[in-house]
């Protein structure tokens, strides 16, 4: 517990933002949690992520967030909801127009990812919220304005009008420490700016995306089997891979897919001036699909929905002195294709907590650093600079991962050498356990260890697999051996083929 009710202001109340909350609360803060929108547990209410995708991929370190807030039954009242993920099912067409789809584990031990419905977790998280006695929920609160030498702030409260001008109503609050958690567009990172030489860089890339839903399959009577509801297998995230583009799909507990669809602008401008040539351009590209979305629903979704941008955002550091961090998408938006923007959001939290944690009790223990008046704040004052400097290394290292895995999820997971690697890496995993080995997307997906360690280590075993080839194909005999595997390499892709089938 604090040693005195500081106030912790959070701003945003996204997943990021809700679990920094619970996690200050059972710190015994005071907590005050900001958020523009309203109230999305109120009947009729536009989602407070209404701009973002509808269900999400969970993994460890979300999970692990979950597991260490401190309240008992959080974690099992989020994860009861989920649907696991083993693994990708590659969709695609045979060059003799047969349609096939291919199952890849994610991990060679059987470990899954878990479809989680966004809302309902922001639902869930915002309930435990309400139980607790030191928490306040604002909603309609938009942050205008911090000044975060003189710790306040200033938000519009939407739904409230000022009598003198008719215009949303302004308050003013103090706070201790202000945690920005208000994702991309994060206004408290904006005005942490004015206050810390802060670095910022921002990324568009060339790629829309918009959401499509494959419903559940119509059954007159009560199925025994649940999975029987879903029309594909519910226990992979779907690909339909392109060279330029992709089409996913993921579950939902209720028999349903969210879909989404991810091209360059250029192709959206195409088919945005002509939308019936959509199913036609879902035929060829996306092989199956008007099976299970007829085409007036994927007409009628690519009209309706919206055609949204994907950011990405590099800053450092986090903090101010004290009295402001930023935190999730507001420190480090991503783009979606590692499925880590949320798990690695949450996973700040569980670490800035961590440091804070420590700080505090070194500081209990040792005569207190910093401020005289209050050594509490010399504390943070040291957290927040650790925070900053551990995390900057692994957030940008989660970004370039992320950039990087657009790539592999709509081309390379056809490609031999990529499901080569995967193939030895798993097996050295398997044989030489002591060797530590594992594919990089099992250590970012089913670990908690540091992004940038995970990418030496992968370098580093993608450098020793370059080097036990090359010392192969130069001992003599083996490369006699090796210049006849390729000359019969076809033979050979035939079996690789069917074992990588059976997996
Ligand atoms: P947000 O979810 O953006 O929440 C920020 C909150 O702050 C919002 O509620 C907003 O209303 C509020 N706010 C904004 N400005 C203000 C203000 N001035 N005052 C008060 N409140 C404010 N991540 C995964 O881990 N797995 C996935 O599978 C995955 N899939 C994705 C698919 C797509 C298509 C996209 C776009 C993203 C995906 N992500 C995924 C990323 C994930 O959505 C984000 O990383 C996550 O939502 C970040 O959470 P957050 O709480 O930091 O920010």
């Amino acid at each position: 517990m604090a040693a005195t009710a500081q106030k912790i202001a959070i701003v945003g109340a996204g997943p990021v933002g809700s679990l920094a909350a619970l996690y200050a609360a059972e710190r015994g803060y005071q907590v005050e949690l900001y958020e523009l929108r309203p109230d999305l547990r109120n009947p009729g209410t536009i989602p407070l992520n209404f701009t973002r995708s509808i269900n999400l991929a969970v993994s460890e370190r979300g999970i692990n967030a979950l597991r260490n807030v401190g309240h008992a039954t959080i974690l099992q009242h989020v994860m009861s909801h989920t649907v696991a993920m083993r693994g990708r099912m590659i969709h695609g067409r045979l060059p003799n127009g047969e349609l096939y789809e291919q199952s890849q584990d994610y991990d060679i031990q059987g470990r899954s990812i878990y479809a989680i419905d966004r809302s309902d977790l922001n639902k869930r998280l915002l309930d435990t919220l309400d139980s607790l006695p030191n928490v306040k929920l604002l909603f309609n609160h938009k942050l205008t304005g911090a000044d975060f030498r003189t710790r306040k702030a200033w938000f519009e409260v939407r739904d409230q009008k000022n009598p003198a001008n008719g215009r949303p109503r302004e308050i003013e609050i103090d706070f201790d420490l202000m945690i920005g958690a208000d994702g991309a567009h994060s206004a408290v990172r904006y005005h942490l700016m004015k206050f810390t030489r802060m670095d910022y860089q921002q990324e568009y890339i060339d790629t829309l995306w918009c959401e499509f839903n494959l419903g559940p399959r119509q059954v007159a009577t009560a199925s025994q089997n649940p999975s029987d509801k879903f029309l594909i297998s519910p226990n992979h995230l779907h690909i339909w891979p392109g060279k330029e583009f992709m089409f996913i799909a993921i579950p939902s507990e209720d028999g349903s897919f969210t879909c989404t669809l991810f091209m360059p602008s250029k192709e959206f401008a195409y088919l945005e001036s002509d939308p019936s040539s959509l199913p036609a351009f879902f035929d060829q590209h996306f092989p199956g699909v008007t099976a299970l979305i007829p085409g007036k629903e994927l007409v009628e979704s690519f009209t309706t929905n919206p055609h949204l941008p994907l950011i990405s955002v590099k800053c450092r550091p986090y903090h101010y002195g004290a009295s402001g961090v930023v935190i999730g998408d507001a420190a480090h938006a991503m783009v979606p294709f590692y499925g880590q923007g949320m798990n690695a959001g949450m996973e700040d939290v569980r670490i800035l907590f961590s440091i804070l944690d420590k700080h505090a009790s070194l500081n209990e223990r040792n005569s207190p650093v910093g401020d005289d008046e209050n050594p509490a704040v010399g504390a943070r004052l040291q957290a927040l600079a650790e925070y900053s400097s551990v995390r900057a290394a692994d957030a940008y290292a989660i970004n370039d991962l992320a950039l990087q895995n657009y790539v592999e999820m709509r081309a390379s997971v056809l490609s031999y050498r990529y499901r080569l690697r995967k193939f030895l890496e798993e097996s050295v995993s398997v044989y030489f356990p002591s060797m530590g080995w594992q594919t990089k997307y099992a250590r970012v997906s089913f670990s908690n260890e540091g992004y940038s360690e995970i990418v030496r280590r992968s370098d580093h075993q993608g450098r020793m697999l370059v080097r036990c080839f090359l010392s192969l194909v130069a001992s003599p005999f083996i490369g006699t051996l090796a210049y006849w595997g390729y000359r019969h390499r076809k033979c050979f892709r035939g079996i690789f083929k069917a074992l990588s089938q059976r997996r």
